[in-house]
């Protein structure tokens, strides 16, 4: 008897061996062998063959293991699943294999209640994050629990997946949180510092990327912990300067996306990734005159002057900007089809600080013709025969180009120059966009 056990066991350890390793043909023959097997665990920390090809991304075997119904949420010592495992160690595959077999999303680790969003943030696995929340809106999650509520989960010390990815600097996580309506403003009211927000947590890690995601989605920079710091006193302790810069509160306020505009959560992928980066050009540029003169430069310096010159190449067949005549339009307005460069538009929807307590934002309207914005979508690069009624487009769009940089030179110290364009904009006048409204119709209205 004790030989049998012994064969036993060292049959377990081939297995998990051969699965750790991608084996399946040892897999298989261990299995023909004795089928038992697959109920078995790991010694100490009990993990079953399929916790291990998870987190080893063994995904022929996982998909074997699968087909022979072994239960895609079985718990190892720590409560931890597959899928946790699996987006713990970003095995993208295993983990939407996982996620087709019905793995459940909602599931809390004993350690510290965590669910497998928490992992893929924390690990900073942004595809399996993007997948576990693609997976949330088609589960029965969605509707027993809420798709925003899911993504503002909370693990055993309050910290939502955006506080776990803004602490390890995971700021592509963060963004795609963010974008998924993960509240820039929880607090954990227990996590390592109590009532921390996820602008502490990245002020605490010191990743600058973080910070500019979450301060470009509303972040209130004086909000306090319970200790009663605000963020910009967390990063001058852990001696992140130039986060604490950016953190300071009276250092120039970032731009923030405009998301309670409805047509702005409408946009499409393409419209909305020319905004995003519209956004994070204009507020890089804050940033340069916030760390000017300060001991910090920035890691990436902007390249957006580059841009510039690159969008209204002599070659470009895309329109001038009428608003700043600086940059292409690339986003036109519907229904009336008028069009504006990124820059302006987003200077336009943020024209107004949104209220943060009641979120309402009043609508902007076409600043050409003042009809209700409906949609922003990405603008067609007109044909060569549209072209034509442009003669001399070019040579004209140099003009104004010049004398737009005669106008502005000395405009102040705003960084953003769509929006100190927007106040002379009625003296350049516009070109081939229909009726413009007068200036002081549209720039200060409430
Ligand atoms: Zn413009
Ligand atoms: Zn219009």
């Amino acid at each position: 008897m004790g030989q049998g056990l012994s064969c036993r066991a060292s049959d377990e350890h081939g297995l998990f061996i051969a699965v750790q390793f991608g084996d399946m043909e040892a897999v298989e023959a261990l299995l023909e062998r004795d089928p038992a097997l697959l109920q078995h665990t790991t010694v100490y920390d009990r993990h079953s063959a399929l916790h291990i090809a998870a987190a080893n991304g063994q995904i022929e075997i996982l998909s074997m293991l699968l087909e022979r119904s072994v239960n895609p949420d079985v718990l190892n010592r720590h409560k931890q699943t597959p899928l946790m495992l699996a987006a713990m160690h970003g095995k993208i595959s295993c983990l939407q294999k996982l996620l087709e077999a019905g793995a459940n999303i909602l599931m809390f680790d004993s350690l510290h209640g965590r669910t497998c969003l928490h992992y893929a943030a924390y690990y900073g696995h942004s595809n399996c994050l993007q997948a576990i929340l693609s997976a949330a809106h088609s589960s029965p999650v969605a509707a027993s629990w809420g798709f925003a509520r899911f993504v503002n989960v909370r693990d055993g010390k309050g910290a939502t997946p955006l506080h776990l990815a803004a602490r390890q600097r995971r700021p592509e996580c963060v963004h795609i949180l963010l974008d998924n309506g993960a509240l820039v403003c929880a607090s954990t009211g227990g996590y390592g510092f109590p009532g921390s927000t996820p602008l502490h947590l990245a002020a605490r890690g010191g990743s600058l990327d973080c910070i500019r995601e979450l301060l470009a989605w509303g972040a209130d920079r004086l909000q306090r912990d319970s200790s009663g710091r605000i963020p910009y006193m967390v990063a001058l302790k852990h001696k992140n300067g130039a986060c604490a810069a950016l953190l300071n509160p009276s250092s120039v306020e970032p731009i923030v996306w405009p998301s309670p505009l409805k047509f702005i959560s409408e946009l499409n992928q393409e419209a909305k990734a020319l905004l995003e980066h519209a956004l994070m050009e204009a507020n890089r540029e804050r940033e340069k005159n916030i760390l000017k003169g300060t001991a910090y430069s920035l890691a990436s310096p902007s390249h957006s002057d580059a841009g510039v010159d690159d969008n209204v190449s002599e070659g470009s067949e895309s329109e001038l900007c009428c608003i700043c005549f600086e940059q292409a339009c690339t986003i036109e307005v519907q229904d009336c089809g008028h069009q504006m460069c990124a820059q302006c538009t987003l200077a336009l929807c943020c024209h107004k600080k949104p209220n943060p307590t009641t979120a309402c934002l009043t609508p902007p309207v076409c600043p050409f013709c003042r009809s209700t914005i409906a949609r922003l979508v990405v603008a067609k690069i007109k044909s060569e025969d549209d072209a034509d009624q442009d003669v001399g487009d070019v040579s004209s769009s140099k003009l104004r180009k010049i004398r737009r940089s005669r106008n502005f030179s000395n405009e102040g110290s705003s960084s953003f120059k769509s929006l100190s364009a927007v106040g002379s904009f009625g003296k350049i006048g516009g070109r081939g966009s229909g009726r413009i409204a007068a200036e002081s119709e549209w720039v200060d209205k409430p």
